[in-house]
Protein backbone atom coordinates (compact mmCIF):
# COMPACT_ATOMS: atom_id res chain seq x y z
CA UNK A 1 0.00 0.00 0.00
CA UNK A 2 1.25 2.76 -1.15
CA UNK A 3 0.77 7.20 0.33
CA UNK A 4 -0.72 9.00 -2.33
CA UNK A 5 -0.26 12.17 -0.65
CA UNK A 6 1.89 11.78 2.26
CA UNK A 7 2.31 14.63 4.83
CA UNK A 8 5.37 15.89 4.10
CA UNK A 9 3.64 16.68 0.42
CA UNK A 10 0.11 18.11 2.45
CA UNK A 11 2.84 20.25 4.26
CA UNK A 12 4.73 21.56 1.31
CA UNK A 13 1.72 22.48 -0.46
CA UNK A 14 0.05 23.58 2.84
CA UNK A 15 2.86 26.79 3.44
CA UNK A 16 2.74 27.01 -0.57
CA UNK A 17 -0.83 28.39 -0.44
CA UNK A 18 -2.36 24.79 -1.19
CA UNK A 19 -4.86 23.26 0.65
CA UNK A 20 -4.76 19.59 -0.76
CA UNK A 21 -7.00 16.08 0.64
CA UNK A 22 -8.01 13.02 -1.39
CA UNK A 23 -11.16 12.64 -2.84
CA UNK A 24 -12.47 8.82 -2.86
CA UNK A 25 -13.59 6.68 -6.18
CA UNK A 26 -15.30 4.89 -4.52
CA UNK A 27 -17.41 7.07 -2.60
CA UNK A 28 -16.66 10.40 -3.57
CA UNK A 29 -15.55 11.34 0.33
CA UNK A 30 -12.87 13.72 1.15
CA UNK A 31 -9.99 12.33 3.35
CA UNK A 32 -8.65 15.28 4.85
CA UNK A 33 -5.45 15.67 6.33
CA UNK A 34 -4.53 12.68 3.84
CA UNK A 35 -4.35 9.21 5.31
CA UNK A 36 -4.12 5.63 3.81
CA UNK A 37 -7.28 4.68 2.79
CA UNK A 38 -11.17 6.66 2.57
CA UNK A 39 -12.17 7.62 5.75
CA UNK A 40 -16.02 6.76 4.89
CA UNK A 41 -15.28 3.46 2.83
CA UNK A 42 -11.47 2.83 3.67
CA UNK A 43 -11.58 2.19 -0.17
CA UNK A 44 -7.62 2.91 -1.65
CA UNK A 45 -8.57 4.56 -4.29
CA UNK A 46 -8.06 7.82 -3.69
CA UNK A 47 -6.95 10.88 -6.14
CA UNK A 48 -4.93 14.11 -4.74
CA UNK A 49 -7.59 16.94 -4.49
CA UNK A 50 -7.58 20.76 -4.23
CA UNK A 51 -9.57 21.63 -0.97
CA UNK A 52 -11.39 25.33 -0.83
CA UNK A 53 -10.39 26.41 2.39
CA UNK A 54 -13.68 27.38 3.39
CA UNK A 55 -15.47 25.84 6.83
CA UNK A 56 -18.07 26.28 9.76
CA UNK A 57 -16.95 26.14 13.15
CA UNK A 58 -18.06 23.47 15.55
CA UNK A 59 -16.28 23.36 18.60
CA UNK A 60 -13.64 24.97 20.08
CA UNK A 61 -11.69 25.17 23.31
CA UNK A 62 -9.05 27.61 24.98
CA UNK A 63 -5.67 26.63 25.72
CA UNK A 64 -4.70 28.57 28.85
CA UNK A 65 -1.32 26.39 29.97
CA UNK A 66 0.31 25.82 26.79
CA UNK A 67 2.91 22.71 26.00
CA UNK A 68 6.37 23.18 24.62
CA UNK A 69 6.69 25.56 21.76
CA UNK A 70 3.23 27.01 21.95
CA UNK A 71 2.40 30.60 23.77
CA UNK A 72 -0.76 30.41 25.71
CA UNK A 73 -3.53 31.72 25.26
CA UNK A 74 -5.05 30.52 21.76
CA UNK A 75 -7.93 28.56 20.70
CA UNK A 76 -8.07 25.20 19.33
CA UNK A 77 -11.22 24.96 17.16
CA UNK A 78 -12.88 21.64 15.06
CA UNK A 79 -14.14 23.12 11.64
CA UNK A 80 -15.82 21.07 9.20
CA UNK A 81 -14.83 21.76 5.83
CA UNK A 82 -17.15 22.20 2.64
CA UNK A 83 -16.41 18.99 1.54
CA UNK A 84 -17.31 17.50 4.89
CA UNK A 85 -14.26 16.16 6.61
CA UNK A 86 -14.11 18.16 10.15
CA UNK A 87 -9.97 19.48 10.89
CA UNK A 88 -8.41 20.79 13.61
CA UNK A 89 -6.44 24.09 13.68
CA UNK A 90 -6.61 27.91 15.38
CA UNK A 91 -8.61 30.66 15.36
CA UNK A 92 -6.31 33.54 15.04
CA UNK A 93 -8.20 36.65 14.67
CA UNK A 94 -9.80 36.27 18.14
CA UNK A 95 -8.87 37.57 21.59
CA UNK A 96 -9.02 33.93 23.42
CA UNK A 97 -10.31 36.05 26.11
CA UNK A 98 -13.52 37.45 24.73
CA UNK A 99 -13.92 33.36 22.36
CA UNK A 100 -17.38 32.57 23.49
CA UNK A 101 -20.21 30.94 22.25
CA UNK A 102 -20.90 33.03 19.25
CA UNK A 103 -18.14 31.22 17.46
CA UNK A 104 -19.74 28.24 16.57
CA UNK A 105 -21.67 27.95 13.32
CA UNK A 106 -19.09 31.19 11.94
CA UNK A 107 -17.76 30.34 8.43
CA UNK A 108 -14.00 31.08 8.45
CA UNK A 109 -11.49 30.69 5.63
CA UNK A 110 -8.14 28.58 6.21
CA UNK A 111 -4.83 29.22 6.14
CA UNK A 112 -1.71 27.39 7.80
CA UNK A 113 1.57 28.11 9.60
CA UNK A 114 4.63 26.42 10.82
CA UNK A 115 4.58 24.95 13.88
CA UNK A 116 8.13 23.49 15.18
CA UNK A 117 8.47 20.34 16.72
CA UNK A 118 9.16 19.60 20.05
CA UNK A 119 10.59 16.74 22.15
CA UNK A 120 7.80 14.62 21.66
CA UNK A 121 6.76 15.56 18.02
CA UNK A 122 8.32 13.90 14.75
CA UNK A 123 10.11 17.33 13.90
CA UNK A 124 8.33 20.79 12.31
CA UNK A 125 4.86 20.37 10.92
CA UNK A 126 2.34 22.76 9.98
CA UNK A 127 -0.76 23.92 11.73
CA UNK A 128 -4.12 24.95 10.30
CA UNK A 129 -5.50 28.30 11.18
CA UNK A 130 -9.12 30.09 10.66
CA UNK A 131 -9.53 33.51 9.79
CA UNK A 132 -13.46 34.66 10.08
CA UNK A 133 -15.24 35.28 7.06
CA UNK A 134 -17.27 38.76 6.58
ZN1 LIG B 1 -14.66 6.22 0.05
Amino acid sequence: MEYKLTYNKYKEALLDGKFLGLKCNKCGAYTVPPKKVCMECTSEDLDIAEIRKKGEIKTFTVIKVSPEGFDAPYIVAMVELDEGPWVMGNIIDVDPYKADMELIGKKVVIGSKEVNGDKFSAGDGVALTFALED
